[in-house]
C-alpha cells in the first residue's frame, strides 16, 4: 500500500516509514530534510546506528538516477555520526544489506553504522 504523507511517498506497512512519520517511537540522534538517524533496536556493537532516508526506497536495487544525492548524504552522515560518537579513529563499518539473501529484513533502505569495539 502507498500513501502520501508530508512531501514523501510512504508505504503504510513499512516500520521505518512509521518511525519517520512519528507513528512508531524512535529517538532521532540526527534529522534533516533527507535523513533520520536512530539507534538500532538490536545492536550488534557498542555503536549501532541506522541512517535512513525519509523517502521510501526498498533497497539498493531500487535506486534510480535521482537518488545519487541521498546516497551520498547517507554515507557522509555516517561519517559525521562516527565522528560524533568518537569512533572515527578506532574505526567502523558502513553497511547496506541488500534483499533477503544479503540479510535485509526491513525493506526500507538504510545504512548501518557499526563500531565502537576496543
Ligand atoms: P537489515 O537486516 O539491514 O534490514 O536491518 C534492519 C535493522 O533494523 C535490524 O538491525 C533491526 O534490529 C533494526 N530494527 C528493526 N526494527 C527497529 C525499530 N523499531 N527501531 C530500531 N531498529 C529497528
Ligand atoms: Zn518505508
Amino acid at each position: 500500500m502507498a500513501a502520501e504523507k508530508g512531501s514523501y511517498r510512504m508505504t503504510t506497512d513499512c516500520i521505518f516509514c512509521k518511525i519517520i512519520t512519528g507513528d512508531l517511537p524512535a529517538d532521532f540522534i540526527h534529522e534533516d530534510e533527507a535523513l533520520v538517524v536512530f539507534q538500532d533496536i538490536n545492536p550488534h556493537a557498542p555503536v549501532h546506528l541506522l541512517i535512513v532516508p525519509r523517502k521510501h526506497i526498498r533497497s539498493i536495487n531500487d535506486l534510480t538516477a535521482g537518488d545519487d544525492k541521498v546516497i551520498s548524504q547517507m554515507i557522509l552522515t555516517g561519517r559525521d555520526m562516527a565522528a560524533n560518537m568518537s569512533i572515527s579513529k578506532s574505526g567502523y563499518k558502513l553497511l547496506f544489506n541488500v534483499e533477503r539473501g544479503g540479510g535485509q529484513i526491513i525493506f526500507h533502505l538504510h545504512l548501518h553504522l557499526i563500531g565502537g569495539w576496543k
